[in-house]
């Protein structure tokens, strides 16, 4: 099949009615679906906020910062896209208000729309427009599915909505599908369950001008064929294009449940689009992986100690990796979710006497990070399994320093000025001003130490993880952390900077500068976490 920007489809994908609907596991599934029928799929996330990207942002606000391999700081739903998918993000994959206008805004200073008065539309629609098809252009996909942010009826979300209309105007109907989520919700009182807000939502979105195609119905209760009608009727659409999403057990579930209710068909059937081989193998295997997400055979608890542990969102991508690796090890992890400065204040025992392993993740500012080092001196001592990320093998490089090589007062320079600064800028972050997009980003390759942990764990020498951080390991203490016991078994040679620490006489002690859980995947659990979960079985086993 030919393939390019003139056979390519376009599936848009909107939601309406409330946000948290889950539209980014329902683009993601979507996405699924169709690659499991041989389609080549790919898909990309608008955030109709002015923010450039969403580095900037609180992850108590936003959710955690999703890093691509060419170091975009994106929105976490393009986690669910590598994680359902098994195909990696990039920059090009997210774009956001702050981008679209940055991209007209340089192009008015650099002259290239001289005599012109530069607007909203078609300026800013064309550049969106633009954005809609590159990935064609520079992909070569059969299907290239646009996830908008936010919800129908939102000021920030009308360009972008003006440009589908657009887009879906000039490619045609038979190119260009734009699916609407919508809630359906239950009514105790009235027992009942209630189509009007899915109408207005998609009221509004005629307004616009934009007709959609199918609807996608989030519910609770099982949406019967008088509701499927009427949704139809007042929504302009067949009643076959009402597609129920009724909640499943886990994010998992849902590509299941839409392949069950058709969705796939409907998409082919709208764009004329023919499947390029059977789904029935890789739905097998998905179930497969299903089926031990929701039937394990081991529990175990695991402790997460942070500070945004009010905000699960905040470490999206650590719970799903810890889904696939529980998976993996037929086990599923309970999390204990510790405030770093609870421990802080009444003592690491309290928190850490019930868990098999625990988990530092990473984090920035001081809040918090005496505590995750008490947290870390309890696990080392107990000989309790540990797993540090990028702010955990900062602290754990602090203990380490403190406790073991009697470094007193060993610090991170992020937090204190010390004797020893253990942790520190290198050269390159010293001069930085700019907060956005000046970090340590993206991926690079690491080198591995054979006869290490980390070497065992991976299974070979060189790998490559992503990073989102600013500090580093300072080169000056290695010969005394070293010289302790601890080892430097991963290393990005190129600019000699320490990527990975271990201790050989712990279990299972490690830690990387690096964020592994953004390489899990569905069905490829990261090796880390893989033998982490594996560690703390034993360590339940052994007590
Ligand atoms: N705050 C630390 C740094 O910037 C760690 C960052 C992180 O954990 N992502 O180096």
């Amino acid at each position: 099949m030919k393939s390019g920007i003139d056979t390519t489809k376009f599936i848009f994908i909107s939601g309406g009615v409330v946000s948290s609907l889950g539209k980014g596991v329902a683009s993601a599934s979507l996405a699924l679906l169709l690659k499991w029928h041989g389609l080549r799929v790919t898909i990309q996330k608008f955030d109709p906020y002015i923010n450039v990207d969403a580095g900037t942002m609180n992850p108590f606000q936003h959710g955690e910062v999703f890093v691509t391999n060419d170091g975009a700081e994106t929105d976490l739903d393009l986690g669910h896209y590598e994680r359902f998918l098994d195909i990696d993000m990039g920059r090009k994959n997210n774009t956001t208000t702050g981008q679209v206008y940055n991209e007209v805004v340089q192009k008015e200073r650099r002259g290239d729309y001289l005599g012109a008065t530069v607007q909203v539309i078609p300026h800013i629609t064309d550049v969106i427009k633009e954005r809609i098809s590159r990935l064609a252009t520079e992909g070569k996909y059969d299907v290239v599915i646009t996830e908008v942010g936010g919800t129908v009826g939102d000021i920030e979300s009308l360009p972008f909505l003006e440009a589908i209309r657009q887009f879906t105007l000039q490619r045609g109907r038979k190119n260009a599908l734009n699916i609407h989520v919508t809630l359906v919700p239950y009514i105790k009182t009235a027992g009942e369950l209630k189509t009007k807000p899915t109408q207005h939502s998609v009221k509004e979105l005629q307004e616009i001008g934009v007709q959609p195609d199918i609807i996608i119905c989030r519910t609770e209760h099982l949406l019967d064929s008088e509701i499927k009608k009427k949704i139809a009727l007042f929504c302009n659409v067949e009643p076959l294009d009402v597609i129920e999403g009724h909640d499943v057990g886990s994010s998992y579930d849902v590509p299941i449940a839409l392949f069950e209710e058709g969705l796939a068909e409907r998409v082919f059937s709208r764009l004329e689009l023919k499947p390029r081989k059977k789904p029935i193998h890789s739905f097998k295997q998905w179930k497969e992986f299903l089926n031990k997400v929701e039937k394990p055979v081991h529990r175990v608890k695991i402790a997460v100690c942070g500070k945004y542990t009010s905000s699960p969102d905040a470490y999206k991508s650590i719970i799903e990796a810890f889904i696939h690796a529980g998976a993996a090890n037929n086990a599923r992890v309970e999390l204990k979710w510790i405030r770093a400065e609870d421990v802080e204040e009444f003592g690491a025992e309290k928190y850490l006497n019930d868990v098999s392993g625990l988990l530092i993740p990473g984090g920035f500012g001081e809040r918090g990070v005496e505590g995750k080092i008490k947290a870390i001196q309890f696990v080392r001592e107990k000989k309790i399994p540990f797993l540090g990320i990028c702010l955990g093998l900062q602290t754990a490089v602090i203990e380490f320093a403190r406790n073991v090589c009697g470094m007193k007062n060993a610090h991170s320079s992020e937090f204190i000025k010390s004797k020893y600064n253990v942790i520190d800028l290198i050269e390159s972050q010293r001069g930085v001003q700019q907060k956005g997009g000046t970090m340590r980003l993206g991926e690079n390759p690491i080198e591995l130490q054979k006869k290490s942990k980390a070497f065992s764990i991976y299974g070979k020498t060189m790998i490559h993880e992503r990073h989102r951080h600013r500090y580093e390991l300072n080169n000056r203490f290695r010969p005394q952390l070293e010289k302790m016991g601890m080892v430097f078994s991963g290393v990005y040679t190129k600019e000699n900077l320490v990527e990975i620490v271990e201790l050989p006489s712990h279990p299972y002690f490690i830690a990387g500068q690096f964020h592994c859980e953004l390489k899990s995947r569905a069905m490829k659990p990261h090796p880390l976490f893989k033998e982490f979960v594996k560690a703390t079985i034993q360590f339940q086993k052994s007590i």
